[in-house]
């Protein structure tokens, strides 16, 4: 099969990054990767479906890897797992005999592994250039979900239709599912055997890197975990910080002392981003370094800075956030950058323990195994985004009262433009269907 085979398939059956933005998968695709990364990192505190996942489909994700080294001419493999996953570790080994070209690289027991450019240059030593893509330096980096979906559109010509959510926090029950996309977040919570506290926020995602959810919240194909938590717990606390009294705070509490940008991840692979510079302009109120506003380009997000390393409780990832979106918005120029980085030469007495870090943020009580339960969710109705990833979203083919079935497409990628097609994930009828979203109400899943 050919890479042009491979980006017309992941178009058509929906293929999206599973988690995080949830980047198209055919954009990815390019012949010049001598590398293809399977990140099995899940780095953020309580994560536990990538894993799960590959434990479960071994040998179908090992394929799955196997279709697209073919494609990019016989690229070498590498699964970036923590050796701390023995029972997935112990899957791997068991089948990769049959699998000369995958090998396994061990990640350190940190965080933020699974931040692309570290899981790069931690699986193979190179360091992608600040403002880059992973295809600079010839790899290219799926998670695990995402090679399963690529194999079984390939070999079984399954568009995306469910999505695999771990339910951990304050539920009955910590476990991974399996469910139909567009799934309502409190369907997610009875299933978990419902919440152990009244009062209580979601976090969709990880800790470090989430977003505060409602109830009537859906699952879509980047929703990797629900994270239920006290209201008042310093996580969600820390996620509701509103940006004008952040910088207030800063104002009044920055002391300078540079422990944001001694441990970002980032600057420690010698990008050019100094969280503490930017604190300065803001709390001075001069930019005596207008390159260090620039750099705020170059953050990852990851929160070290914020709920890591600050000793005052302050928020620069939150601050950084918003110059991001502001140089974005005024398409600003980010100056090339020519020289190769070179890692901070002591970065490893700097990296963050992923133990260490789900002790601080007061989550160790809940880090407890996620099981997969295999049993078929079966969802009374679903409400399905026509946008669930980067990109343009997806137009409607549908109408209200059409009936339609498990895997049937609902929405057309846009031409010419980041797009992917939709499914429905389950059969029945289309009840609401605008711009945004359809409703189906039906509950099969075949
Ligand atoms: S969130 Fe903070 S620590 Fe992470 S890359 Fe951005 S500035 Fe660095
Ligand atoms: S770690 Fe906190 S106090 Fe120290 S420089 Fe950064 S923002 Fe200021």
């Amino acid at each position: 099969m050919t890479v042009d085979n491979l980006k017309n398939i992941f178009q058509e059956y929906g293929i999206a990054g599973a988690g995080g933005a949830g980047f198209p998968s055919y954009a990815k695709l390019n012949e010049k990767a001598d590398t293809i990364i399977l990140n099995c990192a899940e780095c953020e505190p309580l994560l536990k479906v990538h894993r799960e996942v590959l434990k479960n489909y071994t040998y179908e994700i090992m394929c799955g890897l196997t279709m697209l080294s073919e494609a990019m001419g016989n690229a070498k493999c590498i699964i970036a797992i923590k050796p701390s996953y023995k029972t997935t570790v112990q899957a791997v080994k068991d089948q990769l005999s049959a699998f000369p070209n995958i090998e396994i690289k061990y990640l350190p027991e940190i965080y933020p592994a699974g931040d692309e450019v570290v899981t790069i240059y931690e699986a193979t030593g190179r360091i992608v250039p600040p403002g880059s893509i992973p295809i600079s330096v010839g790899c290219i980096v799926y998670n695990v979900e995402t090679v399963l979906n690529i194999y079984r559109a390939v070999s079984e010509n399954a568009p995306v239709t469910h999505k695999y959510v771990t339910l951990t926090g304050e539920v009955n029950k910590t476990v991974t599912l399996c469910v139909p996309i567009g799934t309502s977040f409190s369907t997610l919570i009875k299933l978990a055997g419902g919440a152990t506290i009244d009062d209580y926020e979601i976090i969709n995602g990880g800790p470090m890197t989430g977003t505060i959810a409602t109830t009537s919240d859906v699952v879509t194909k980047t929703t990797n975990a629900l994270i239920i938590l006290p209201k008042n717990h310093p996580v969600v606390v820390s996620k509701q910080a509103k940006i004008s009294i952040g910088v207030k705070r800063i104002m009044a509490s920055c002391c300078q002392c540079r422990s944001c940008t001694e441990l970002c991840s980032r600057n420690l692979l010698g990008h050019p981003i100094e969280p503490h510079e930017i604190m300065r302009a803001m709390s001075s109120g001069k930019v005596s370094k207008p390159q260090a506003i620039i750099n705020a380009a170059y953050c990852s997000g990851c929160g070290i800075c914020e709920l890591y390393a600050c000793p005052q409780g302050l928020h620069p990832r939150t601050i950084i956030a918003e110059l991001k979106a502001a140089l974005r918005q005024n398409k600003v120029q980010l100056p090339k950058i020519e020289e190769a980085p070179t890692a901070n030469p002591k970065r490893d007495y700097k990296l963050v323990s992923k133990h260490r870090l789900t002790s601080r943020l007061g989550l160790a009580k809940y880090n407890k195994a996620a099981r997969l339960d295999k049993t078929d969710v079966v969802a009374d109705s679903v409400k399905i985004m026509f946008s669930q990833h980067l990109g343009a979203p997806a137009t409607p083919v549908v109408k209200k009262g059409d009936i339609v079935s498990c895997g049937q497409k609902i929405a057309v990628a846009e031409t010419d433009a980041l797009s992917l097609n939709i499914h429905s994930s389950i059969s029945g009828k289309v009840i609401q269907i605008c711009d945004q979203y359809a409703v189906i109400k039906g509950g099969t899943t075949k």
